[in-house]
């Protein structure tokens, strides 16, 4: 029997006991639950992924490729990723640390979240598979991403989402012609199902049985933080959780590019955020505990709202590993970050980015991030998807009749109100 080219992957390695299986649509170990997760042939990789031969390639997150699950050239989402590293002087000053940068993922492409690097790993690992129906449990934004990129892709798709998402998240998974299933329930109900449904009919359910290539894409968020920083790793990195995957990803996107010899080693710590509404994860990190306790979410921050998060035991860890913290804020605290995000930078996120800027000012004023440092922060999705948070709580529009007099009448009664 010749060896199957599967690029630069090795096998599917069970985090809890190692033990190794083919690389096939699975996603869990068969002799204690544990998630599967894609190990490498690093020797190979080194040789291969130079920052030159990075350089020379195009601005996508495809460019570190070698550290991407996918056997041959990736045929989903080529132009994901890359997006902005933006400095956030003004911003900086108003939450009181000397130096600030955000990640700004509210510009992926094509769906505007973070969550187009999963699902173009996870759609082209698929294709290789020889799936032809690809399908997700959601919070929103992944339907969105899985509906458009399946819709490219020629692949037909089924979204699972809760019935109670924003309006922008369901038309931006339907208008690509995909099957979105709304369920009554919460996400972590949604997801019991998906698993079901995942053990009966043949698809590719890119965060359930496709989760150990699905989950590594995130890893292309650190990796370009680390080229677009010049090479280094920022001293502190706060990243929203949902799951609590992209924050696992992000410490394991770092290491890799330690072991490859791409970042010199350096101190960081990698800080987690949620909403107080649905904060297990933050809760147990703030009490000093390994594990979690299972919540029902009850917050604006829909994307973020998973009671029983996959990788919170695994976020936690990664957390006392580099010395980071944890916290939530409430619903008026996520309104006053979006607010605080958009006048003074310029960026419209949505509700996760909220979170992310709220526990960052809280992270700060508390000194668990010191003023003296630098800071990135993962904003993960557009504004855009999300208006029903926002509206009625960002100041009102002053309608006058198209006249000159009637202009400077307002203008000047203004005035008189703000003498
Ligand atoms: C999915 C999502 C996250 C994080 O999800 P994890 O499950 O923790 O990886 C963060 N922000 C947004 C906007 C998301 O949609
Ligand atoms: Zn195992």
């Amino acid at each position: 029997m010749s060896e199957k080219h599967e690029g630069f992957m090795k096998a599917l390695k069970c985090r809890e006991c190692g033990r190794e299986y083919p690389l096939a649509a699975t996603h869990v170990c068969e002799f204690d639950f544990g998630p599967l997760e894609v190990a490498y042939d690093y020797d190979r990789i080194k040789k291969s992924m130079t920052k030159a031969a990075i350089h020379s390639r195009a601005q996508s997150m495809w460019r570190y490729r070698e550290l991407l699950p996918v056997a041959n050239d990736p045929t989903v989402g080529l132009q994901v990723g890359f997006t902005p590293l933006v400095k956030a002087d003004r911003l900086a000053k108003k939450l009181g640390i000397r130096e600030l940068w955000i990640k700004n993922d509210t510009v992926n492409y094509p769906t505007l979240s973070f969550k187009d690097r999963v699902v173009s790993v996870a759609l082209s690992r698929a294709l290789e598979l020889g799936f032809e129906t690809v399908a997700c449990a959601s919070t929103g934004n992944l339907a969105n991403s899985v509906a458009a990129n399946a819709a490219s892709a020629g692949l037909k798709a089924y979204v699972f989402i809760p019935s109670d998402l924003e309006q922008g998240k369901i038309v931006n998974s339907l208008v690509y012609g995909a099957n979105v299933i709304t369920i009554k329930g919460h996400y972590d109900e949604v997801n019991r199902l998906c698993a079901e449904i995942a053990g009966k009919f043949g698809w590719a359910f890119v965060n359930v049985n496709m989760r150990p290539y699905y989950s590594e894409g995130s890893k292309s968020m650190a990796y370009e933080i680390i080229e677009q920083s010049g090479w280094r790793i920022p001293q502190h990195t706060v990243v929203p959780m949902a799951s609590g995957s992209l924050l696992t990803k992000i410490q394991k996107g770092y290491q890799e590019f330690v072991k490859l010899g791409l970042v010199a080693e350096a101190e960081y710590s990698i800080h987690g955020a949620q909403a107080t509404g649905c904060s297990p994860i933050s809760v147990a990190q703030k009490a000093g505990l390994d594990f979690f306790k299972p919540v029902k979410p009850n917050t604006i921050a829909k994307s973020l709202a998973i009671g029983t998060p996959a990788d919170g035991f695994y976020a936690l860890r990664v957390m006392k590993e580099t010395g980071g913290a944890a916290d939530d804020v409430t619903d008026d605290e996520i309104r006053e970050g979006i607010r605080l995000l958009a006048e003074c930078e310029g960026i419209f996120a949505e509700t996760a980015g909220g979170v992310t800027v709220g526990v960052a000012k809280k992270l700060i004023a508390s000194g668990k991030i010191p003023a003296n440092d630098s800071a990135v922060l993962c904003i993960t999705g557009n504004g855009l998807k999300t208006l029903d948070a926002v509206v009625g709580h960002v100041g009102k529009t002053r309608e006058i009749k198209p006249s000159l007099r009637e202009f400077e009448a307002m203008l000047a009664s203004e005035e008189k109100v703000n003498a």
